[in-house]
């Protein structure tokens, strides 16, 4: 955090959101929270913060660890704020709502951005797309675990 700036202390929906694209998901630490598309509304008052997120995956593990990551990066930077970090209920998030940043890094380390429909899922290596569906959870159950028989590598790919 040592290039975050101290602002003078005020929040706007700008600042809020430059401040929290520093989070990441812990499981994809390449990967902003903004990047993956999880933000669905920041509102700031007088003295209030708001931010609301979109669950990737109902039951992820990390949303609480996401949640608090935010709530306490607002905090040093916002100390006369209330904030308030809260999940949607009524949003579903989708793999489209990844943005083309988000989409290439998660490309680099190795993992297939989500496909469009179930299944459809391209190598990160070669870019072939017919892998073979291995494990339908990988190290997390946000993704599945696949295997390229072009050039036999495993992959894991996001659920879209
Ligand atoms: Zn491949």
């Amino acid at each position: 955090m040592g290039l975050m700036q101290k602002s003078d202390g005020r929040a706007t929906v700008e600042s809020v959101y430059e401040c929290i694209s520093h989070v990441c998901d812990p499981e994809i630490p390449t990967v902003s929270i903004v990047d993956l598309g999880m933000v669905e509304k920041v509102t700031v008052t007088d003295r209030q913060i708001v931010v609301v997120l979109i669950p990737t995956f109902v039951g992820c593990p990390a949303q609480p660890i996401i949640a608090r990551d935010v709530r306490q990066t607002l905090a040093a930077q916002y100390a006369d704020y209330a904030i308030e970090v809260r999940f949607a209920l009524t949003v579903a998030w989708t793999s489209a709502r990844i943005t083309e940043a988000g989409r290439q890094a998660l490309q680099a380390c190795g993992i297939a951005p989500p496909g469009r429909a179930f299944g459809d899922v391209a190598c990160p290596v070669c870019h072939d797309t017919k892998p073979v569906l291995h494990n339908l959870f990988g190290s997390t159950s946000c993704r599945s675990l696949y295997y390229c028989r072009q050039c036999r590598n495993p992959f894991e790919a996001f659920k879209p």
